[in-house]
């Protein structure tokens, strides 16, 4: 049995973890560990895979780490990634039952925060970018034409690929179970003593179960579960071009996916960690909606579905810095649905706060304070 000493050990290899353990293999020794035998094989692997800059944009802390990460989304270093990381799709809210005053009141108050604006469309303007929706479903819309899809493989790929070439370690298969003693956080992996005197927990929907592992007090974090179903769309219809349509009720979104109809009835089932599956009556209620707002859609068979879990703080907030109980325990948890659109700037932000060197992030020219995503809220 051997020793083997590093810098940071990085725990879990969803988006989350291998992002950090990238920004840290750039001036520390890091090794990344995985329990599944690939990386982002839970939350990461079944997101929906979208950037959208509105998204809880009332919130300052997810709206600014979304605007930083998008910087680097749409322009990420030279060598990080062969493809374009992201790609044009705009997304269409449905108003229905929303009165105009009310479209107009929240719309001033979104845009007041955002970058680019969102514009409120006619029935016929909406109706002209997806031709085949319902009476039931038609009505006025939000444009917002920001919205992208994110090449979530390729992003995970480019952090495996950089940690890699700054010398980091990758392990998958392996469970981590650290223990305190003298200075430094010890795990048996794969036959040697694993040390490092600073762990962080990206262990997604586990984090609270991994921090309770190693004696450190659990948050409070919730997962929870989402369902996805992809059907073939309405016949005769070519869908590639068609944004991301979303109701406003929450009852629904959908958006094309590889010649597909990727469909959500946008569930929030509270969950203990697991690998999720796709419950029976919310795939149900994914054809039915579908089936509902577009005319022509007869969903005879769901091709593919899945399940993920999305996991929460009490306060929808990110959880991003040192426990203030327990030396060198780094919690990365907690990113709700926004976990790849926030996963650069988080990254940055996690390196920075580990190296004891804050203000090197942008995110403090943006006006973000650290304190919105500290641990320390919860004492
Ligand atoms: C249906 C759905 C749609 C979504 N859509 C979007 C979207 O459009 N845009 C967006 O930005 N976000 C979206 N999200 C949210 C996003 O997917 C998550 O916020 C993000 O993937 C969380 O990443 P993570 O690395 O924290 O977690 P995970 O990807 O779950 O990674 C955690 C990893 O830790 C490992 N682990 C746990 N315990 C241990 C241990 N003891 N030892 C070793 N390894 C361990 C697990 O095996 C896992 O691989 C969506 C999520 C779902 C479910």
């Amino acid at each position: 049995m051997k020793h083997v000493a590093f810098d940071v050990i990085v725990v879990g290899a969803g988006i989350a973890g291998t992002s950090v353990a990238a920004e840290l293999s750039k001036h520390a020794s890091v090794v990344l560990i995985e329990r599944e035998s690939h990386p982002a094989m839970h939350a990461t692997g079944r997101s929906a895979a979208t950037f959208i800059p509105s998204y809880r944009a009332n919130n300052p802390a997810l709206r600014l780490l979304t605007r930083a990460s998008g910087n680097f989304l749409k322009s990420p270093p030279a060598d990080f990634s062969e493809q374009a990381l992201l790609k044009a799709r705009g997304m269409l809210t449905l108003l229905n039952g929303v009165s105009p005053q009310a479209s107009q009141r929240e719309l001033e108050q979104m845009n007041a925060t955002l970058e680019h604006s969102i514009v409120e469309l006619p029935v016929a303007a909406v109706k002209e970018r997806i031709p085949v929706l319902s009476d039931e479903w038609s009505s006025a819309g939000w444009w917002e034409s920001d919205v992208r899809d994110i090449d979530v493989h390729a992003l995970q790929q480019g952090y495996m690929r950089a940690l890699a070439k700054n010398g980091g370690r990758f392990l998958s298969s392996q469970d981590a179970r650290p223990h305190w003693k003298k200075g430094a956080w010890h795990m048996p992996i794969d036959g040697d003593i694993f040390s490092a005197p600073i762990i962080v927990n990206a262990a997604g929907a586990w984090a609270d179960e991994f921090a309770a592992s190693a004696n450190v007090k659990p948050l409070g974090l919730q997962p929870k579960r989402r369902t996805v179903i992809l059907v073939a769309p309405p016949a005769d219809h070519d869908v590639e071009n068609w944004p991301l349509v979303a109701a406003y009720d929450g009852s629904f979104y959908f958006k094309p996916e590889a010649g597909m109809l990727l469909v959500s009835p946008v569930d929030e089932h509270e969950s203990p960690p697991c690998d999720a599956q796709p419950d029976e009556l919310d795939m149900a209620y994914a054809s039915e909606f579908a089936m509902q707002a577009l005319n022509g859609l007869a969903i005879k068979r769901i091709a593919h579905s899945w399940a993920g879990l999305r996991t929460f703080a009490h306060d929808s907030t990110p959880i991003v810095g040192f426990d203030p109980a327990v030396p060198g325990f780094f919690w990365c948890a907690g990113q709700g649905g926004h976990g790849i659109q926030i996963a650069p700037a988080t990254a940055k932000l996690a390196a920075a706060l580990i190296r004891g060197n804050e203000n090197s992030t942008k995110l403090k020219d943006l006006g973000f304070s650290a304190e919105w995503v500290s641990p320390t809220r919860f004492l």
